[in-house]
């Protein structure tokens, strides 16, 4: 049902067969309503190239009643694209109840001829104490179960199995373990992380950075993983990165109600942007005065055309990065959109060190990576690397290792403008073996300088205390485990803060038990 045409970290461009017409993630389902759209549903295919949206099975009920096996919800929204339904369960979670059972609402979407369907669970708002949340996934669990029969009987629809526990991460992993224990995934051909609308309206994306995390981690990556509730474009390079493939969002409408205007960076209300930041039709055509001056009706819609091209646009724009393999570098811009943002990026960084993202980053790219700062240090293309070093590689000369230190120049780049430096290195390799202190990457042995991710690199930044900790951390990482016998440091050619580094590296290893001189490359 999902084929990977390429990946980054955990984001993923790849081919949905769906009945509809296969859909290519990562993608938003735009919300629509069962019956009142100011937008037709029909145009988010032929406007905006949605192929794929939701609707809430509960909402239809509510305004049509009890569909019959004659209905079709493709007809009554006049959309000839892929549909997923909503069980009801986003009004369990802000309205605290619905007044239909889990069976009632299977059979909405059945009778309504849903693409994908999805079983009426209990969600766990980050309000909800432990107890409490851990009843409603007992509950969901028991739902799960008693499903079954009834999705089984109805083959025609792709079930979608949801994933509960909110923000108690311990939950999550508790459910993920039971529905695992109890064999009740194979039912289902779609997976769906809930109760995240709260979280997110709270800007709370350290926690739905780490559910998201969670449940990828947990979940057999050959199943499509959906988000509900992804909100604002501003989140989407994240949610996609951490591995969810598709995910819902009414927030264009939404904020176009309050005359809220989205942007990739953040929001703006109507009345405070002087000129629109976007050449979309909307506005190429109008400016924000003039839109403030329309009725609410048409201002709304127009707010909320452009929420849905500013949405798509940077959907376009993942799926360039992840083509171009360098989805890591469009977190570092998104993360300084928002405080918040920029602190759920750390989380990331700081909790995993990358290795999580590992998964889906292609072992070598054909593009120069951009490094910025610190943050950099941790992108899984370095983690990688240094693992599979530290794991694999065989010193030449077991007793001596040569320091070289050559500031923020690249090796490669260093040894090419140097060729007599290159010459002497290269008249003493039988002698001594030869490792460059790079500055976000740790010590790199002069054998592997040209090879990828090392090679290929873009970096200019004042090296920070944080990044010289970092150098440190992997070099002596580095030292104990290649167990030379004697550490020469060598500062050399006149590059930036060369001699800064091979000083700050001399203090470290004179406060370590770890041996070694600094001396000039001509004594040697
Ligand atoms: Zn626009």
């Amino acid at each position: 049902m999902i084929e990977v045409i390429s990946s980054d970290l955990h984001g993923r461009i790849a081919k949905l067969s769906l009945p509809k017409g296969d859909v290519i993630t990562p993608t938003l389902l735009p919300v629509i309503d069962p019956k009142e759209n100011i937008i037709p549903p029909q145009d988010m295919i032929n406007k905006f190239g949605f192929n794929f949206v939701i609707t809430s099975a509960y909402l239809y009920y509510k305004r049509f009643g009890m569909p019959s096996n004659s209905d079709d919800i493709h007809k009554t929204l006049n959309f000839d694209g892929n549909i997923m339904m909503d069980s009801g369960a986003y009004q369990v979670l802000v309205y605290g109840d619905v007044d239909i059972d889990p069976i009632q609402s299977l059979t909405i979407q059945t009778n309504l001829k849903t693409d994908v369907g999805v079983i009426l669970d209990v969600p766990t708002p980050p309000t909800d104490a432990y107890t409490q949340a851990k009843e409603k996934i007992v509950e969901t669990i028991k739902r799960v179960e008693g499903s079954l029969t009834y999705i089984e009987t109805h083959p025609e629809i792709i079930w979608t199995l949801p994933i509960q526990g909110g923000k108690n991460i311990h939950l999550l992993r508790e459910y993920i373990q039971t529905i695992k224990q109890k064999d009740l995934i194979k039912a289902f051909n779609f997976h769906a992380l809930g109760s995240v609308a709260p979280i997110m309206s709270q800007y709370d994306f350290t926690s739905l950075f780490s559910m998201i995390k969670t449940a990828r981690e947990m979940l057999p990556h050959n199943i499509p993983f959906h988000l509900f509730g992804a909100g604002h474009p501003m989140i989407f390079p994240f949610v996609v990165a951490l591995g969810s493939d598709t995910f819902d969002s009414a927030a264009y409408i939404l904020y176009a109600k309050e005359d809220r205007y989205m942007t990739t960076s953040g929001t703006y209300h109507l009345s405070e942007l002087i000129e629109f930041p976007c050449s979309c039709e909307i506005c190429s055509k109008w400016t924000p005065k003039e839109l403030l001056e329309l009725d609410k009706e048409t201002r709304t819609r127009n707010i909320a055309i452009h929420n849905l091209y500013v949405s798509q646009a940077e959907i376009k724009n993942i799926k360039v990065s992840i083509n171009d393999g360098n989805l890591w570098e469009l977190l570092e811009r998104r993360a300084k959109s928002h405080p918040s943002l920029f602190k759920a990026f750390k989380y990331i960084i700081d909790e995993h060190k990358g290795s999580f993202l590992e998964y889906g980053t292609p072992v070598t790219k054909q593009i120069g990576l951009k490094v910025y700062d610190e943050d950099s240090f941790y992108r899984p293309e370095y983690t990688r690397a240094r693992t599979q070093l530290y794991k694999t590689f065989q010193p030449k000369n077991s007793n001596l290792v040569i320091l070289i230190s050559s500031g923020q120049k690249n090796p490669t780049e260093f040894l090419y403008s140097r060729q007599d430096l290159k010459k002497l290195i290269l008249s003493l390799s039988d002698k001594y073996d030869f490792a460059f202190l790079v500055p976000f990457i740790g010590l790199l042995p002069i054998e592997l300088v040209e090879t990828f991710p090392f090679s290929q690199y873009v970096f200019s930044s004042i090296i920070s205390e944080e990044m010289l900790n970092s150098l440190w951390f992997e070099v002596s990482t580095f030292i104990s485990k290649m167990k030379y016998n004697q550490h020469i440091i060598c500062p050399i050619g006149n590059e930036e803060e060369a001699e800064e580094m091979a000083a700050y590296i001399q203090l470290k290893l004179k406060n370590s038990d770890i041996p070694f001189k600094y001396d000039s490359i001509s004594d040697l």
